[in-house]
């Protein structure tokens, strides 16, 4: 850490500061310059309370040299994280695509998705029985019944589940129904005590990023994880809030290259989310496998028109059969397969 001290420094603040760092346990490198002293803090950084040190006489900016994340960064882990889902490798060479409606409706309609999803050669199932909606008079979810019918749908094409996680108290019954993959949805990125309770759990978890998150906000929240032990995290970019209205949000390709730098853990994007619009899916998800993403999160619904939630957004069986060739070919000319 490097501390400026402002242009009328006095000895003695600069004294306390050297001191403050001292109680944690750090060594002191002082600079004294003609228009600046700046104080180098030598030692473990992650000591350092930087608000504290701020507030002292005489300092004017503070600035952190250390990532203030540490297990999900690429540092602590040269390697690509591969995570194993019922066998299936997300990370690695293969490009996985997990297809499925927003939400879980009826058992008729998540055998129909089951079946288009498995059509499209997807390996992973997506669908939500506890919906985090905007307006409280609309549909919240068909709750642990839905996680039911998810799982008889999912297994008759041996699928693994998808599914998000909003409250601690649905733990149990992810548990209890064996939930593949948990996913914490953008509203609930910054949801410590959320995060923290996934953190002990040995389930994958899929971490979206929140709507107006940056992507170091977004790793703090993934290390919450971590630190609990759970280290089988994928990160999620699923479009963030702009200016634009045009669509539902503006998904960050951006933010693909910086994270595969970052963090060695797999990377995915939800064009669905992203667009907002069906007919923007098949060009935005194009973009996401050529810019270095591990997999997609898509929505799929075998009827769109019919559909709870996100009718806009999901693609009929049909449109996701289609979607998959070109993106074949996309892998492939970047030394990937999907
Ligand atoms: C979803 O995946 O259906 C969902 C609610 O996504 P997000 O958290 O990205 O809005
Ligand atoms: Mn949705």
């Amino acid at each position: 850490m490097i501390i400026i001290m402002n242009n009328q420094v006095a000895d003695a603040q600069i004294d306390a500061v050297v001191q403050r760092l001292k109680t944690w346990g750090l060594d002191s490198n002082v600079s004294r310059g003609v228009e600046r002293t700046v104080i180098g803090a030598i030692g473990d950084e992650s000591k350092i309370d930087k608000e504290l040190l701020q507030a002292l006489p005489g300092v004017e900016q503070v600035i952190r040299v250390m990532k203030p994340y540490k297990i999900v960064a690429r540092s602590y882990h040269q390697e690509d994280t591969v995570i194993d889902i019922k066998g299936i490798k997300l990370g690695g060479r293969k490009i996985q695509v997990i297809g499925g409606p927003c939400s879980v409706e009826t058992q008729v309609q998540m055998d129909e998705a089951a079946k288009g999803v498995a059509a499209a050669g997807c390996s992973m199932m997506r669908g939500g029985a506890f919906k985090p909606r905007t307006s409280p008079y609309t549909f919240q979810g068909a709750g642990v019944e839905g996680l039911d019918m998810f799982r008889k749908a999912a297994d008759k094409y041996n699928l693994p589940v998808v599914t998000e996680l909003m409250d601690v108290r649905q733990i149990d019954a992810f548990m209890q129904y064996d939930v593949d993959v948990i996913q914490i949805g953008t509203r609930n990125m910054q949801n410590f005590d959320l995060l923290k309770e996934v953190g002990r759990l040995h389930k994958p978890v899929i971490l979206k990023r929140g709507m107006a998150a940056t992507i170091s906000e977004w790793l703090m929240a993934a290390e919450y994880i971590a630190a609990g032990g759970n280290h089988d995290i994928i990160f999620c970019e699923r479009g963030v809030r702009s200016f634009e209205t045009y669509y539902r949000n503006m998904l960050d390709v951006t933010a693909i290259p910086v994270l595969k730098k970052e963090t060695h853990l797999p990377v995915i994007i939800d064009p669905s989310h992203a667009g907002g619009k069906a007919w923007m899916v098949p060009a935005l998800s194009r973009a996401a496998i050529a810019a270095g993403a591990d997999g997609l999160l898509v929505e799929m619904h075998p009827n769109p028109c019919e559909a709870w939630c996100d009718a806009d957004q999901a693609l009929n069986p049909q449109e996701l059969i289609d979607l998959m060739g070109p993106l074949k070919g996309i892998a492939q000319a970047i030394g990937r397969e999907l």
